[in-house]
């Protein structure tokens, strides 16, 4: 990866320096050649708009046009007398080729509209020579401008003529400069290169080193990217993951040693009950097959718990919704647990609302009111109160609590309370008979229904689990 941004970053600034050689050097020439084009045309119509009365004058002022210009200029009359010539600079082609080649650039700037432009180089004089000897003079790099005007004192012709030596100059000053600039920035970009591939790499290549641990099953492992909020915020979900495996190994461990414990005890009870009863006359008692039966369907029914979750969990349950009055749900369940539990103290209260209909699985919607009340139950408070509640929620949902009065939820336990398999009290009592997925089948239930639901609990006060069809 390091290697890969280093060869990309020094790969752009090759490119960039080839743009600016290019640019600056390559297309120099054409620009040079269109703004001298333009001053020449320039010149040609202040030299028409100029008084030509005494000749003097207008000698001078041509000299001074030419001057100012850097360019060459002879003026021709009507008749192709020679008015006046300037020469700045020296050099000049127009005043040493002959006539005939003035001639012929005459010709061609009047076949031309009254205008010729000819740039003179190298190659194109050899040709010239080789071909017509049109030019016979031995110069190279010039521009030549012929202009043929109507002034008010008859036609006159203009030639101009300027050197394309500045270019030179300039292209020479400029690629000691760009030569310069190419070396101070390789060498830069190569330092800056290096510098950013290793500031990139360095983070990325600490958190696959930290991941790497975590495959192996370190899972104190800490990811420390820094520098860039993607790396940082990669880091903060790895180390969240680390954490989220840790504690469900851990939660794993306690629920092997719960169902194990679980298991074992009413295997034991029954084993023991039954030999008991085929050993000793008279033990073969309907309380004594009550214990066993007892035994047996508590065993049923962590398993069948344990195969709902392992349902939910992969996704396996479809829902059958239809409509169903959650009022008449919770008061037929209600009044089931009223009946069970009335021999030992246990008070229900719910306060009909009358016929509340929602769209859900009414069996899975059913478990989850049954696990909460199971809870409440399991968990209240001394006055062995459960409320129930049915209210309107948010954007029309019905939104039904279940309170009790208990010891409550110390804060730091709310965020797991529904994962699977997660026990605030790590001492497994057998009397309380979880195991810790009541509440994991209860938040895939709801999740598959899209419900809404929650815990507020406060510690010593009680808790109140809700959930909105
Ligand atoms: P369990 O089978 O252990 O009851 P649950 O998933 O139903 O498992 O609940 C997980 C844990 O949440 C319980 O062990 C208990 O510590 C806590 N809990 C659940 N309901 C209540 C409640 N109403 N009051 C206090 N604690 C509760």
């Amino acid at each position: 990866m390091r290697l890969k941004l280093f060869i990309n970053i020094i790969a752009f600034v090759l490119i960039t320096i080839f743009l600016l050689w290019a640019l600056q050097l390559f297309l120099l020439d054409s620009f040079y050649f269109q703004s001298t084009k333009a001053r020449m045309s320039d010149a040609a119509q202040r030299i028409t708009r100029l008084e030509k009365g005494h000749l003097g004058d207008f000698s001078e002022q041509i000299y001074s046009i030419a001057l100012i210009n850097e360019f060459c200029i002879s003026v021709f009359g009507r008749d192709g007398r020679l008015l006046t010539e300037a020469d700045a600079g020296g050099g000049c082609m127009i005043h040493n080729i002959n006539d005939a080649s003035l001639t012929e650039l005459y010709r061609l700037a009047s076949n031309n509209g009254g205008e010729y432009f000819h740039r003179v180089n190298m190659r194109d004089f050899q040709s010239s020579i080789k071909n017509n000897h049109k030019f016979n003079y031995k110069i190279r790099d010039r521009i030549l401008y012929v202009s043929i005007t109507e002034t008010e004192h008859g036609p006159m012709i203009l030639f101009f003529d300027a050197a394309t030596t500045p270019v030179s100059i300039i292209k020479a000053v400029l690629t000691l400069q760009l030569v310069f600039t190419t070396i101070v920035l390789t060498i830069l970009s190569a330092l800056l290169a290096n510098v950013i591939a290793k500031n990139i790499s360095q983070p990325i290549a600490d958190v696959n080193r930290a991941a790497k641990k975590l495959t192996h099953g370190e899972y104190d492992v800490v990811f420390t990217g820094e520098g860039y909020r993607e790396i940082y915020e990669l880091s903060e979900t790895l180390n969240q993951t680390a954490e989220d495996l840790k504690r469900t190994e851990q939660l794993k461990k306690d629920l092997i040693a719960n169902i194990s414990h679980d298991l074992r005890t009413p295997l034991t009870l029954i084993t023991g009950y039954c030999e008991m009863m085929r050993d000793i006359d008279g033990e073969k008692t309907p309380e004594n097959m009550q214990v066993v039966i007892d035994e047996a369907s508590r065993m049923s029914s962590l398993v069948s718990d344990l195969i709902d979750l392992s349902k939910y969990e992969s996704g396996a349950v479809k829902l059958e919704r239809e409509s169903v009055d959650l009022d008449f749900l919770i008061i037929e369940t209600v009044e089931r647990y009223r009946k069970l539990m009335s021999d030992k103290g246990y008070t229900f209260e719910y306060a009909s609302v009358g016929p509340t209909y929602v769209e859900c699985d009414r069996k899975r919607i059913l478990q989850v009111i049954y696990n909460l009340l199971n809870n409440a139950v399991n968990y209240g408070g001394e006055d062995k109160k459960v409320t129930v509640r049915l209210t309107s929620g948010e954007n029309g949902r019905k939104r039904v609590e279940i309170i009790d009065n208990g010891a409550g939820i110390a804060k730091e336990d709310l965020p797991y309370i529904f994962d699977r398999y997660y026990k605030v009290d790590k001492e497994h009592k057998r009397e309380l008979s979880g195991t810790g997925i009541g509440l994991s089948i209860v938040k895939n239930i709801l999740e598959t229904h899209g419900a809404v639901y929650g815990v507020q609990s406060e510690v010593g006060v009680g808790s109140r689990f809700y959930f909105e069809l």
